[in-house]
């Protein structure tokens, strides 16, 4: 999986390159994570890569030609006909199911913006794609282009050690993770629960698809709604809140 960031910090994203899961992708030659800098591109003679904008108003906004000029280096670098996508907070907002669409690409281009914003005519021009991390505003978009290359990543066959991790992944089965617990097995008079010390893998299975669709249904009931649950599923939930409300 290719990455190539637009990005006038590249020492954050280096983060990624250095850190857990998607430090042994890129060591493993699993994912690649290319940064271009603007600010190498500016033909300003001070080096500036932001100007003020038309119209008035408070702060600066990045600039078409450094930004432009950045972007035609990286679509050289990158895959043909790999595509653009814009971090902005007016953007659709990153899911599962926008994660899984962006793997499939192979490959993807990320703009971190930075100031108030970049000029509106980059984003008609040369963006497929505007991507939010959530309803509310960061300093600048590299945060959420280090979210979408760490989600991404976990899809890629072989990042994960046991590939079963990413597909048990909260939102991958349209459910949130069951519980988990590891040693010891009693800490402040709390027992971990006895199904999970039986060694039954057919009760395990049962009683974590149980807890997953009864936390789903308490926390994101949203995710259910467009989820058609199975005969078990059914009766599992049915099971979980029959003994909620018995407790
Ligand atoms: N003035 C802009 C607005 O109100 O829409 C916000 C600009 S923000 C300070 C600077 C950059 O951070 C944006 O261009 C974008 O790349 C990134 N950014 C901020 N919040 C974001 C979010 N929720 N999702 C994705 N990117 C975000």
């Amino acid at each position: 999986m290719y990455f190539g960031v637009i990005t006038l910090f590249p020492e954050m994203i280096d983060a990624v390159t250095k850190f857990g899961v998607t430090r042994r992708a890129c060591e493993n030659g699993l994912i690649k994570v290319d940064c271009i800098n603007p600010r190498d591109y500016t033909e300003d003679k001070f080096g500036n890569v932001d100007d003020k904008p038309y119209g008035g108003g408070p702060g600066m906004l990045m600039q078409v030609q450094p930004l432009r000029d950045a972007l035609r280096v990286a679509r050289s670098q990158a895959p043909k006909d790999t595509k653009v996508v814009c971090m902005s907070p007016q953007g659709v907002q990153l899911n599962h199911s926008l994660v899984t669409d962006i793997h499939s690409w192979g490959s993807v281009i990320l703009i971190a913006g930075r100031y108030e914003g970049i000029d509106e005519r980059v984003l008609q021009k040369e963006v497929d794609l505007e991507v939010s991390v959530g309803d509310y505003v960061l300093s600048g978009g590299e945060l959420p282009a280090m979210c979408i290359i760490d989600a991404v990543s976990r899809m890629v066959p072989g990042v994960l050690g046991d590939l079963r991790n990413a597909k048990e992944d909260t939102f991958a089965l349209g459910l949130l993770h069951f519980p988990q617990y590891t040693r010891p097995e009693t800490i402040d008079g709390l027992k971990v629960p006895e199904v999970l010390m039986s060694g039954d893998h057919e009760r395990i299975r049962r009683w974590r698809l149980m807890q997953s669709l009864g936390r789903t249904y308490e926390r994101r009931p949203d995710l259910l709604e467009n989820r058609e649950l199975s005969k078990e599923e059914l009766q599992l939930l049915k099971t979980y809140l029959e003994q909620r409300n018995m407790n």
